[in-house]
């Protein structure tokens, strides 16, 4: 079993208690996993290992989900919107009360900056009043009905048991997502969190119990894949609201189709960031980098196949090339940095096999490229901001999702050329268009394939706006007005006079 207590002990240890046992949260109560197995959080930054997740088994998934559907039989589901709205609020506070804390776990766990990580509290608090604001509104239908002696309307109603399961790039922020709007719906819940981010999670679910979430409401089991299989296989779980690769939503999708349960699935995504040669070039470096680098380009919507139009000039590569090298790579807590580790290992190597994967295919980099060379990084999980130029959109590095600093330029000749280029991909998660002209705007945006497009900008979203992906980026939508209905059923009710 993995033992913290053997490992090194940097400052920040002390600042986030990482001795402390996290365990799994289920019917209201903090406990060990069944076999009393856990694993690691290890920091992007350095590579040390740290805190410990409990490892849930078969048995402890089972254990939560009969928990939280027991919660909702009881009572939960009958619960009054203003109920339900009070906790969150009360949540919301007890979150604003321990962001910095919330904050630092997820950039020890991920690598993030904190600068990136450090609004996660205020967003998070935001949308549970949000929230609770759309489970006091909530409305049904009523109209005059057309049959004799007949009243009728309908009335949303909480779905069951909900299973949410989610990944590592934002842990707390996605997760949110899903929380809010399905207790505000009157649905129980089951959280499975990234096995790469479990203790960010844990310790929200702690201030949840703080605010008086009745016990069996929210539970909450760590592990791997297999614990996040065996929560899409219960029975008793109604709906699956799935955040993650692709391959794996299909899987879940598969499974949950074999018992009709409901699935709300955000995916990968390939995103064209393109650059009329009316645009302001200037602006549009800073759109290209801001889309492509974020989060060291760990972000659903990535601007990761850059479309440049062919026409423009050598002056813009040439200023797009400086900007990026003059990035600073760097300790995730130190303000001035401006790209992170990557999340795992693991997935810094997948990240250095694309490099592999384009040189192969005849490309060479425009910047970047490697690791970097300085030696204070060496311990990190780095991999310095790339981007391939002439990149056609049938090579490897443009057609897959990589999930990493690694940017694709892709030239088109024309507004056609560049509507082609864009929707031709699998995906369909979000676009952008830079151009000074608000017809060719206009014309180009209802063309673009994708669930979200900016104009401009890049990167923006707000909780009135629904989120999610068109084609294999994802089924349905998240946040919104409508954002309650993915978590309820609509019941049709006719009464004879
Ligand atoms: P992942 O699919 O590997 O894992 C996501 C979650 O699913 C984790 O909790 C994991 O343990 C769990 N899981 C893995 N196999 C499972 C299975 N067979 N059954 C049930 N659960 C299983 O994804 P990741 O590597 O954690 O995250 C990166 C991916 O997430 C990228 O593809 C990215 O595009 C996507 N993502 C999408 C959005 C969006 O809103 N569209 C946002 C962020 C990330």
């Amino acid at each position: 079993m993995f033992d913290p207590s053997k490992e090194t002990h940097s400052p920040w240890h002390d600042e986030l208690d990482s001795d402390r046992p996290y365990k799994l949260l289920i019917n209201g109560e903090f406990v060990t996993a069944q076999d009393e197995r856990s694993f690691p959080c290890q920091y992007p930054y350095t590579g040390e290992f740290w805190g410990a997740a409990p490892l849930a088994t078969p048995k402890d998934v089972d254990h939560a989900v009969q928990s939280a559907h027991k919660a909702f039989e009881q009572h939960w589901g009958r619960t009054r919107p203003a109920e339900r709205a009070a906790l969150l609020r009360k949540l919301a506070d007890l979150i604003l009360r321990d962001a910095h804390n919330l904050a630092m776990l997820q950039v020890h766990e991920n690598g993030k900056l904190l600068s990136e990580t450090q609004h996660t509290g205020q967003s998070l608090a935001a949308l549970a009043h949000y929230m609770s604001g759309l489970a006091e509104s909530s409305v049904g239908q009523a109209s005059a009905s057309n049959l004799p002696n007949t009243t009728s309307y309908s009335i949303p109603e909480p779905i069951g048991v909900v299973a949410a399961i989610t990944p590592w790039n934002s842990p707390l922020g996605l997760l949110s997502w899903k929380l809010f709007p399905a207790l505000a719906a009157g649905n129980s819940i089951v959280i499975k969190p990234s096995e790469v981010t479990p203790l960010s999670t844990l310790r929200l679910g702690e201030l949840c119990m703080e605010a008086g979430f009745p016990d069996g409401v929210i539970n909450i089991v760590t592990g791997d894949g297999g614990t996040g299989a065996a929560l899409v296989e219960h029975p008793l779980v109604d709906k699956i609201a799935f955040t993650g690769a692709t391959g794996t939503g299909q899987s879940i999708a598969r499974t949950a189709a074999s018992r009709n349960a409901r699935i709300s699935l955000e995916l990968g995504g390939k995103s064209p960031n393109i650059v009329f040669d009316d645009a302001d070039l200037d602006k549009a470096i800073d759109g290209i980098i801001a889309g492509i680098f974020s989060s060291t380009g760990q972000s659903c919507v990535s601007g990761s196949r850059i479309l440049v139009q062919s026409n423009i000039g050598d002056d813009f590569y040439q200023e797009l090339a400086r900007r990026v090298n003059a990035m600073r790579l760097g300790d995730p807590l130190d303000p001035t940095s401006q790209i992170a580790p990557l999340a795992s290992r693991a997935h810094m190597d997948k990240i250095l096999s694309y490099l592999d994967i384009a040189q192969s295919e005849g490309l060479s980099p425009l910047v970047g490229g490697g690791r970097p060379s300085d030696p204070a990084l060496a311990n990190g999980f780095f991999v310095q901001p790339t981007l391939y130029a002439k990149v056609s959109n049938h090579h490897r590095i443009a057609r897959e999702e990589i999930f990493g600093p690694i940017g694709s330029i892709i030239n088109f000749s024309d507004e056609e050329d560049a509507i082609r280029i864009a929707n031709d991909t699998p995906f369909g998660l979000a676009a952008a268009v830079w151009t000074e002209s608000i017809r060719r705007a206009h014309r180009i945006v209802p063309r673009l394939r994708a669930g979200t497009v900016w104009v401009n900008q890049y990167r923006s979203g707000e909780f009135v706006r629904p989120f999610g992906g068109y084609r294999q980026s994802g089924v349905g939508r998240e946040l919104g007005v409508d954002a309650l209905h993915a978590y309820s059923e609509m019941k049709s009710v006719f009464i004879s006079h």
